[in-house]
């Protein structure tokens, strides 16, 4: 393992462990910012760990610098530099842990720990390695560095035991994983499996974080994969399984699940655009046909909408925000679009209202991964390339998109038509907006008004025997 590059190492930082250790207390830098200085890695964030007790911390950088975040625990959070450029740097007390009693959080916390014991209770030996910065000195009694380059994932002490105290650990497991490009070491992946009971007593909000974590890394198939050979997708989302083995059709090479994770891994965006590829086919299994006309093929009639049932059960179990919730879903259930050159500037704008302006980027980068993950080398711009360029043309007219753009309203309808308020003025709307949607030239108060008679002699003949 190379040693750490001071350069990396910032200032503010480093006077943070100056600060306590010229007082007379220990500190030392740890968790995953010494491990990412380690790997070469630019550090998110840093921790230190201290013999100073809070109440010390506290005093000795001031209530103007030290945020008392996490006192029960022994966190202070102290905030470096002058805002608005503060950097908050996690300082905590060496802990020992008294038992766990739920599976979830220590009964206790003790302090006055040493730093051993305080590294003997975090999760995997490489973020159990502690970095004397003054000095220039690592400690690292599990061999924290010899997982790093070995590319381990490894417990800290008896795995079964680590994963039965908190089963949050085992998220973090797959998920560092993930991120890192890290296996799992194999006694360690055993005792995943086996601490399920414990896994499932953790609370959705926490695994959501972890699986947005995972989904955020560059291959965000390893750690689904790991999730699958531990059981913890079982446990979280079952549903993916059902495409394990589920054949599909000669335009695909894999089954629906292998599929999903090329398409995943293929996905441009964020974690909840990730999370939208990760369950855009998740409604095949359960809509799967024999085709008759192809024998040993099978079709997917309205998976999109099965799918999307589907999707928006799994974000309410995880407890995902009413926002990302209809983000995930949108993608679901308009993936299935098929763009040929004949359609009308009419048709584009219809199908960006129907999917929604903000949930276009993320369906086109769907799409341009989902063509990679068929598996067959085929160019995604093909697809996208020129729908693109079309939504962009039509986007740009600044065309009415929604019955709130047309320039007359609903009480214009009224009066022009001497009618009262109630879902024929709804429905007039409605057809007026189809009108401008094929042309948007026609939104102009006198041509609107002129057309109101005709458009809602359809609207009501339409009203009374639906298409
Ligand atoms: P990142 O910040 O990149 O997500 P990290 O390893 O720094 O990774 P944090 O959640 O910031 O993760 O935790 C900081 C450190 O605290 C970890 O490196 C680990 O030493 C310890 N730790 C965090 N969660 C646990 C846990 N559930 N059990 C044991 N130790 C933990
Ligand atoms: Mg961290």
């Amino acid at each position: 393992m190379p040693p750490i590059d001071p350069k990396l190492l910032p200032d503010d930082v480093l006077g943070v462990c100056r600060r306590l250790r010229g007082a007379g207390h220990q500190a030392y830098l740890v968790g995953g910012g010494i491990r990412d200085l380690l790997l070469g890695r630019v550090p998110k964030d840093f921790d230190v760990a201290t013999s100073a007790l809070p109440d010390a911390v506290m005093n000795l950088f001031g209530m103007r610098y030290a945020v008392p975040t996490g006192l029960k625990h022994g966190t202070v959070t102290v905030l470096t530099g002058e805002p608005p450029t503060h950097r908050p740097v996690e300082v905590t007390t060496f802990r020992g842990e008294g038992a766990y009693l739920d599976g979830r959080r220590p009964s206790s916390v003790t302090f006055g720990a040493t730093l051993t014991e305080d590294l003997s209770r975090r999760d995997f030996t490489m973020n159990a390695i502690a970095y004397d910065a003054v000095a220039g000195d690592l400690f690292d009694p599990f061999d924290g560095q010899g997982d790093l380059r070995r590319g381990l994932v490894r417990a800290v002490g008896d795995a079964e035991q680590r994963f039965v105290e908190d089963g949050l650990r085992a998220m973090r497991a797959v998920r560092q994983a993930a991120q890192l490009g890290f296996a799992i070491d194999p006694p360690t992946l055993a005792a995943i499996g086996r601490g399920m009971d414990s896994f499932r007593k953790v609370s959705s909000e926490r695994v959501r974080d972890e699986l947005l974590k995972l989904l955020g890394s560059p291959q965000p198939s390893r750690g689904i994969e790991l999730m699958r050979e531990t059981g913890l997708l079982a446990a979280v989302m079952p549903e993916l399984l059902e495409g394990v083995d589920c054949l599909q059709n000669r335009f695909h090479r894999f089954d629906v699940y292998r599929h999903t994770l090329m398409t995943l891994d293929r996905t441009r965006g964020d974690a909840i655009v990730r999370f939208g590829s990760l369950l855009h086919d998740v409604g095949k299994p359960r809509s799967r046909q024999p085709r008759e006309d192809a024998p040993g093929e099978f079709s997917f009639f309205k998976h999109e909408y099965v799918g999307a049932e589907m999707a928006d059960d799994i974000c309410r179990r995880l407890k995902f925000g009413t926002a990302d919730r209809d983000s995930v879903q949108a993608l679901v259930v308009n993936h299935m679009f098929f763009y040929t050159p004949d359609w009308t500037d009419g048709t584009v704008r219809r199908f960006i209202r129907r999917v929604g302006a903000a949930h276009l980027p993320a369906l086109l980068a769907l799409r341009e991964a989902d063509v990679l993950g068929r598996g067959f080398d085929e160019d995604p711009d093909k697809e996208t390339g020129e729908l693109r360029r079309r939504i962009e043309e039509v986007t740009v007219e600044d065309a009415a998109m929604s019955v709130k753009d047309l320039v007359i309203d609903g009480r214009d309808i009224m009066r022009v038509l001497g009618i009262p308020a109630g879902r024929q003025v709804g429905l007039v709307l409605e057809a007026l907006l189809e009108r401008v949607l094929d042309d948007s030239s026609l939104n102009t108060r006198p041509t609107l008004e002129a057309l109101l008679p005709e458009v809602a002699t359809r609207a009501a003949a339409t009203a009374r025997n639906p298409a």
